[in-house]
């Protein structure tokens, strides 16, 4: 399978105002105000003032096991946002242990960061994907250990650069490739702190021009097939120190892994998105510290033996079941004992065997998410029309298309946009002006300077030897092995 059905039950960036349907407060939440689920704020969904198993019923052998499964999706409670153990970081998700963040996903340990995705212990970044231990960053892509930075790709330990690629150890550089510790650089060429500081002073007021400019030098260089570092019989894209792993995406420390996308110490998974410390996963969505998970979507650490559950916490052995909390041997959030689970399971597997449902993740259509709210709209786009013909959920643009007086419009979708206070004192810090695209087109800008996460069989254009490679045959670039790209870098 591929992994857009997994990408449409994942809905990262897409927030909205609506209101808790247990305390009726009023939340942010990744259900839009319309979505037909009940979703609970995060203290009433976590509180024991309910109970998930109230929600549960018979299974029915007339009927498919996904058009059952969707009505107990519909009824059981959702929770608004996941998120955990942050602190002033309402417009977050997928996210634990932020502090003052905005608009931050699928990241951990961040402090006053804003509009970023996947940022690991990173201070005062705005606008990154992929970027660790950092500060001061801003418009950088897959990249660790930088400083006062900005538009970095591929770069680590760079201070004081702007639009570098695939630079290390590198300072006061602006325009350069494939650089190993050096200073005050343009275009890879020496430059006096008088010329750098000339050319900064240029360039970040005409970053869109200075972006495209730079693209056209960059591709001059000869570029690694894909990014593997430290791995074992592995390949993929975005692999770090992983052993045994096949068709894997920014993956770290993993080990006998195949079809996997996003995981630290992951082993033994298969066909799967984030899945960081787990073990034995299938068909996965968001599985972090779990054990043995099937088909499933969102299970919270220390579960085990689950098959077709989602949004389920610390539960064992239970099928088709939602929003758990501590359960187990649960069928359609039915409690049955033991041995009766074992013998109902078993039934109900031979059962979707013949309506041919089992093995299958969950039909996009079923998801509690639109299709053009998940990051399935960003590997996979579809249009409106398409989507909906397919039975895909399809959520109306959010209120940035009223158009408000006095609001900066964007320069590529002709919105409107916000800019918050903590975003203006940050760009002042940098000393970047105002950014001229929205927020959502920025993020779509970076999302597309990444590789796809697919593999093409192709030859080192220099020596020809077999590579695997995210760069797919009709790129410009020249692409070469990791022998042939160590050859080229200059340091
Ligand atoms: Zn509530
Ligand atoms: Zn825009
Ligand atoms: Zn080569």
């Amino acid at each position: 399978m591929n992994n857009q059905q997994l990408y449409a039950y994942r809905n990262e960036n897409s927030f909205y105002k609506r209101t808790c349907d247990s305390c009726k407060k009023s939340v942010i939440s990744i259900f839009h105000p319309a979505s037909p689920h009940t979703v609970y704020c995060n203290e009433c969904w976590w509180s024991d003032k309910w109970d998930p198993l109230s929600y549960g019923r018979d299974f029915d052998f007339t009927r498919p096991f996904f058009e059952q499964f969707a009505e107990l999706l519909r009824k059981a409670p959702l929770v608004s946002l996941v998120i955990g153990d942050s602190e002033n970081s309402d417009y977050t998700n997928y996210a634990m242990w932020n502090k003052n963040c905005y608009m931050v996903s699928s990241s951990d340990y961040n402090q006053d960061s804003l509009y970023s995705s996947y940022i690991f212990r990173c201070k005062d970044c705005s606008d990154c994907i992929f970027v660790s231990d950092s500060e001061l960053v801003y418009e950088s892509i897959d990249s660790k250990r930088c400083y006062s930075s900005a538009f970095l790709q591929n770069c680590s330990s760079c201070t004081d650069s702007l639009f570098c690629y695939d630079c290390r150890n590198c300072e006061k550089c602006i325009g350069c490739v494939d650089f190993r510790n050096k200073n005050l650089q343009i275009f890879n060429q020496p430059c006096t702190q008088e010329q750098f500081d000339e050319f900064r002073r240029k360039i970040v007021n005409h970053t869109a021009e200075f972006l495209h400019e730079f693209n056209n030098f960059k591709i001059k260089f000869p570029h690694k097939f894909a990014e593997i570092d430290n791995c074992v019989n592995s390949y993929g894209d975005n692999l770090i120190r992983s052993k045994n792993c096949q068709n894997c995406f920014d993956m770290v420390e993993s080990q006998d892994c195949e079809n996997c996308t996003l995981g630290i110490k992951a082993r033994n998974c298969t066909d799967s998105i984030g899945v960081p410390d787990s073990e034995l996963c299938h068909q996965v969505v968001g599985c972090p510290g779990n054990y043995d998970i099937k088909s499933s979507v969102l299970i919270w650490p220390k579960s085990s033996f689950l098959e077709y559950c989602l949004f389920c916490r610390t539960s064992n052995n239970c099928f088709g079941c939602v929003s758990l909390h501590k359960n187990q041997y649960c069928i359609l959030n039915k409690q049955y004992s033991k041995e009766n689970y074992e013998v109902m399971k078993n039934r109900i597997i031979e059962y979707m065997k013949n309506t041919g449902e089992y093995g299958r993740f969950f039909p996009i259509a079923i998801s509690p998410f639109a299709y053009n709210e998940t990051i399935a709209q960003d590997y996979f786009p579809l249009k409106k029309e398409a989507a909906i013909s397919l039975g895909y959920g399809w959520a109306d643009p959010d209120n940035r298309a009223e158009m408000v007086a006095g609001l900066p419009i964007c320069t590529n979708c002709g919105k409107n946009y916000r800019l918050i206070s903590q975003e203006l004192a940050l760009y002042e810090k940098i000393d970047f002006p105002v950014p001229q695209m929205c927020p959502e087109c920025r993020r779509k800008r970076r999302m597309s300077a990444r590789n796809p996460r697919a593999l093409w069989d192709r030859n080192c254009m220099k020596c020809g030897v077999d590579i695997k490679s995210s760069f797919g045959p009709n790129r410009p670039e020249i692409v070469c092995c990791e022998k042939c790209h160590l050859d080229a870098v200059s340091g």
